[in-house]
């Protein structure tokens, strides 16, 4: 992993997300490496021409006095989009804590999105905020699938207990069940695990890109081979997730939850 510290002119960006106002991204490049992640177009971006997304982490810096909470309010603003805020390394360099820490006040709709269950280290900091929801992003609950797809971020079921821990300390959550792999993401056992601690579920489609077609092709060949034609096909078939969209609304509306589909959007990284 090449680690750099590199100065960020602003951590607070404006978004071009829909429905998000502003986001904050506290390092460029992100240790999870997942192998369908649509924020790796920030190579050409950032000054890693040559790097492999996954094994270049920068470290940003940045001057925190320039962060003033109130400028925020009644605005949303995601933690994170291009990265996960939660990374290995947040362990020891600490900027996502350090942003919070300074945006404690804001009146904005702040939401956390991690794949890491080092998330449960800022309850405390979590709790002084007025309108906060924290998230895990999932896929699968199948351990060896979730290490082959995401290779460093926390295991399923530890991203589970994460959100519980949360939601038991009065803190709002949800769950974006994300990237929902063709036939092989169960989403009905997803909530049912989740259920407990959240009543907020946000779905978004594996998105098929040029630069992460071969690595999916090349997992489902290895490890899901009666899939590999069906995954072929819904490449060049948008109906499928109209189908599987029609599945996931009757499921919801039944069980009378929360829910957002955000398929056929493009794919951003959102973690
Ligand atoms: S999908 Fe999210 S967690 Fe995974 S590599 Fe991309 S930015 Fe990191």
């Amino acid at each position: 992993m090449k680690i750099n510290f590199r100065e960020a002119k602003s951590i607070i960006t404006k978004s071009n997300i829909p429905s998000i106002d502003y986001v904050i991204n506290p390092y460029t490049g992100c240790q999870h490496g997942c192998i369908y992640c649509y924020a790796e177009f920030m190579i050409r971006f950032t000054d890693h021409k040559g790097d492999k997304w996954g094994q270049f982490l920068d470290i940003k810096t940045f001057d925190l006095t320039k962060i003033k909470p109130e400028r925020y309010d009644g605005k949303k603003v995601l933690l994170s989009s291009v990265t996960d805020p939660y990374l290995p390394l947040e362990k020891k360099y600490q900027n996502t804590r350090k942003i919070l820490e300074k945006l404690v006040g804001t009146a904005a709709e702040v939401s956390i999105l991690t794949k890491s269950k080092l998330v449960t280290r800022d309850i405390d900091l979590f709790r002084k905020f007025k309108n906060i929801k924290v998230g895990i992003s999932i896929s699968t609950l199948n351990e060896n699938f979730a290490r082959i797809i995401e290779r460093a971020a926390s295991k399923p079921l530890d991203r589970l207990e994460a959100i519980k821990e949360i939601s038991e300390s009065g803190i709002s959550t949800y769950v974006f069940i994300s990237p929902f792999f063709p036939e092989i993401t169960d989403f009905r056992a997803i909530i049912e695990q989740s259920i407990d601690y959240s009543n907020n579920f946000i779905f978004e489609n594996l998105n098929f890109r040029p630069h992460n077609i071969p690595r999916i092709m090349r997992i489902i060949k290895e490890h899901y081979p009666n899939l590999l034609q069906k995954y072929k096909d819904i490449q060049k078939d948008y109906d499928y997730w109209d189908v599987v969209e029609g599945v996931i609304k009757d499921y919801c509306e039944k069980k009378k939850l929360n829910y957002e589909i955000e398929f056929h959007h493009g794919g951003f990284s959102k973690s």
